[in-house]
């Protein structure tokens, strides 16, 4: 296959485009890059043209600003309007694969969205044309099959892999505000909790009793997430708390310069959503891991509107040179609820 077709949020696909050419050259497929500014997908294309191995070589939870990732044969253009099913099921076939799912999508931008129209009443025909084909299978673990619409009469066809994908549609995650959440903050967390540990990583890493700090955290969107879980949270601010949150009694607000405090004892987690330079925080996360004051961390890095796939970088190296010698694993993603920033995930192998 020809393509490897990348989703990112609208205005970072020259990260996206920096962050997978790298990847795929370091791996051995060198290729070129296709990035329209906010059209909110970067198609990658091996000079080999085999973006499935590509697809294969790659680990999806690497890249930092892919929302998904699926390997694609070449672009239909000019889809006829009174039957675009078979020039797609045609492609499709092409893939040879069964699926287990179909995905109808398009950019997430406001154009490409106008589009949704169109493809809810497309998805159930489509649908219909691709089981009657044979191609709908029952193993969830097979590849899933998607249409990335750029028009109404041009599409991507492609597929993703298990294991090598994002689960929702278009490569997110349809939240719901919390009513009782004090800020829409919380949603970051809450999707970084999903996406990095997943149902079963949070049943293991977050039980009720467990220990918390809240670097900058008013009004206690993040400090609510972990309260819900039955932890115990330091949160650390000047700004006011919310009052019901604090009612929970599992809250202690001290209102400290996060840069400075550190608590009495280690505690399991630590969270941090200060704006401040990323480089600055980056440091102090991982100088709160290297002390032993935290077993691991989620902290989110508000990124300047220039030079930003460098900037992640250099936090990177920040955190590597700040936990030599010790083992430790650091998840980098730009998440959907987050803006002009990424959020990470450290934690330590051995304190
Ligand atoms: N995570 C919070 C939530 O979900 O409600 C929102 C945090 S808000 C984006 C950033 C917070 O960091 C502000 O409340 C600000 O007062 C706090 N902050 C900034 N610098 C700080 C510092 N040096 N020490 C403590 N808090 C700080």
């Amino acid at each position: 296959l020809p393509t490897l077709l990348l989703y990112c949020r609208p205005g970072f696909e020259g990260e996206c485009a920096a962050e997978i050419t790298e990847l795929a050259a370091a791996l051995g497929f060198p290729g070129y890059v296709k990035a329209k500014p906010d059209s909110a997908c970067v198609s990658f294309h091996p000079y080999a043209g085999d973006a499935l191995a590509l697809l294969r070589a790659l680990d999806f939870q690497q890249l930092i600003f892919a929302r998904q990732m699926i390997a694609c044969a070449e672009l239909l253009r000019g889809l006829p309007v009174d039957d675009r099913i078979t020039p797609l099921l045609a492609t499709a076939r092409t893939l040879g694969a069964t699926f287990a799912e179909v995905h109808i999508e398009t950019p997430d931008t406001n154009e490409a969205k106008a589009l949704s129209s169109f493809c809810r009443p497309f998805t159930k025909a489509f649908t219909a044309a691709v089981r009657q084909a044979g191609l709908l299978g029952t193993d969830a673990a097979a590849p899933y099959l998607h249409l990335c619409f750029l028009s109404s009469s041009a599409c991507h066809v492609g597929l993703s892999l298990a294991g090598q994908r994002s689960p929702w549609p278009m490569g997110i995650p349809r939240l719901r505000f919390p009513s009782q959440a004090p800020s829409r903050s919380t949603l970051k967390l809450e999707e970084a909790l999903h996406v990095f540990l997943g149902a079963a990583g949070q049943a293991r890493e977050l039980k009720a009793g467990m220990r918390a700090v809240d670097l900058g955290a008013a009004p206690g969107g993040w400090t609510w997430q972990l309260v819900r879980r039955g932890l115990h949270v330091s949160a650390i601010d000047n700004g006011p708390m919310d009052e019901n949150l604090m009612a929970s009694g599992l809250v202690e607000h001290r209102r400290e310069d996060g840069f400075r405090y550190r608590p009495p004892q280690p505690v399991d987690w630590l969270v941090c959503d200060m704006v401040e330079q990323p480089a600055r925080i980056a440091r102090l996360i991982a100088r709160w891991l290297a002390d032993g004051d935290a077993r691991q961390a989620i902290f989110n890095l508000k990124l300047p509107m220039k030079k930003r796939y460098a900037e992640v970088q250099r936090c990177r190296e920040i955190i590597a040179e700040t936990l030599a010698g010790r083992a430790y694993r650091l998840s980098l993603k730009q998440l959907y609820h987050d803006r002009e920033e990424v959020t990470g995930w450290l934690r330590c192998s051995s304190r």
